[in-house]
């Protein structure tokens, strides 16, 4: 890895990504796509081929020299991204496959015990399918009833609702930190202590909030944090359930199977200690480690580096987009982080992702998994562009100039 701070945007930065060296319809790749999956740069790669050629073997398992260095390493990135988000105990760090997965193990496990018929679980009409379904199920399994916080025209909470929702019933908050539909940054801060207060349990969807800012999960205080690693410059597989170690010690396992349990016969099982008792099964041990590498590795760029390139690609694109006659910015949220939703005039969002693809732009077309937000606004999908730090104002003017054009071809 490089010892010199990279400068977010420079080509020296882009230069560690080498996805961006190649073409797309003969056009230089113009990367967009950044709130679906980010790409990786290459010290996180070079670690997933570090695991493959040195140190591979199953964690936790074996006594010999391979097996043990794994566990090290699986054991040394628990503690480093606990480090990362502030935790001050590795073992409130569980991994997952995904947010998605370790949303659906809080359902099953804090879900499946503490909800009762007439309980009631607080989401946002901001969320990601993955923190709706796994609620949807399990409240329709328990008998409880799913509650939304409604949203605005602009794309904000409506002022109180939070608040005012939060009933004696409730026994969970689960919402996302930042929107990946409309960029909208929730105050989760003022969300978790008005929670707290009435004894609620909290959970954050961080996933595209630690790509944006540094988190601190001790200062956050909500009960449940999840993120996937593939969003924030690491590999497909990897993923993060923090939870308050007290509280993951009160609830059973989800997933059954080897390294969770601490003694097993045919008539019963004893569990392991957490966190290993939510991780049934051999886990993406190289994915983990290289996630640990590529917090290392955003983090080297500066918080604040990484945040005024960020704004400066935003601002650049509203004043872009937003200047070019058909063009709805969808959302204009207070507080936006990460990603710009619009819509032309005449032209579907998928036709347009199609056409800025020909010119070697990659965004994302349609409802982004947020098909409530998008009813809510009345649109049935969005063209999105999402930043990352290896954006540039070039990009940014690609972007507009291929919206440009896919408006001049559709005499839209
Ligand atoms: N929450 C949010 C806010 C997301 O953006 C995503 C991914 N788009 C998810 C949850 C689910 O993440 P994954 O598919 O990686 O599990």
């Amino acid at each position: 890895m490089s010892t010199r701070r990279l400068i977010p945007g420079s080509a020296e930065l882009r230069a560690e990504f080498p996805i961006l060296a190649r073409e797309v319809h003969k056009r230089p790749l113009i990367y967009l796509d950044n709130a679906a999956t980010s790409q990786k740069p290459a010290p996180v790669i070079a670690k997933l081929v570090e695991c493959y050629e040195r140190w591979n073997a199953n964690v936790h398992r074996g006594v010999h020299k391979l097996s043990e260095e794994a566990t090290e390493h699986y054991e040394g990135a628990r503690a480093k991204i606990a480090r990362h988000i502030g935790a001050s105990d590795p073992a409130e760090i569980v991994f997952t496959r995904g947010a998605t997965e370790a949303i659906n193990l809080v359902a099953q496990t804090f879900g499946r015990t503490r909800l009762a018929a007439g309980d009631e679980v607080l989401i946002t009409a901001l969320e990601h399918h993955s923190n709706i379904v796994p609620w949807q199920m399990i409240c329709r399994e328990r008998g409880a009833v799913l509650k939304v916080v409604p949203i605005t025209d602009a794309g904000d909470l409506v002022a109180g609702a939070f608040e005012s929702l939060l009933t004696p019933r409730t026994r969970l908050a689960a919402f996302t930190w930042v929107s990946n539909a409309l960029g909208t940054v929730n105050p989760v801060v003022e969300m978790t202590a008005l929670a707290r207060a009435r004894g609620i349990t909290t959970l954050v969807d961080a996933c595209q909030a630690v790509p944006h800012f540094a988190l601190n999960v001790r200062s956050l205080d909500a009960d449940f944090l999840v993120f996937s690693g593939h969003k924030v410059y690491g590999p497909n597989g990897s993923g993060v359930l923090h939870g308050k170690r007290a509280l993951l010690e009160s609830l059973p396992p989800w997933q059954g199977g080897g390294d969770m349990i601490a003694s097993v016969t045919f008539e019963e099982s004893t569990w392991n200690h957490v966190p290993h008792k939510f991780e049934a099964g051999t886990p993406d041990y190289p994915a983990t480690v290289a996630l640990a590498t590529a917090l290392d590795w955003l983090s080297a760029l500066g918080w604040d580096a990484v945040a005024a390139h960020e704004h400066t690609l935003l601002a650049a694109a509203e004043e872009a987009l937003g200047a070019i006659q058909g063009v709805r910015l969808i959302g204009t949220p207070a507080h936006r982080s990460g990603v710009l939703s619009f819509t032309l005039d005449g032209v579907h969002p998928h036709d347009l992702g199609t056409v800025l693809d020909r010119m070697g732009v990659a965004i994302r077309a349609g409802h982004h998994c947020a098909q409530p937000v998008m009813d809510r606004l009345g649109v049935p999908a969005t063209a999105r562009a999402s930043f990352s730090v290896f954006n540039t104002l070039e990009d940014v003017a690609a972007l507009a100039a291929a919206v440009r054009e896919t408006k001049r071809l559709f005499g839209a």
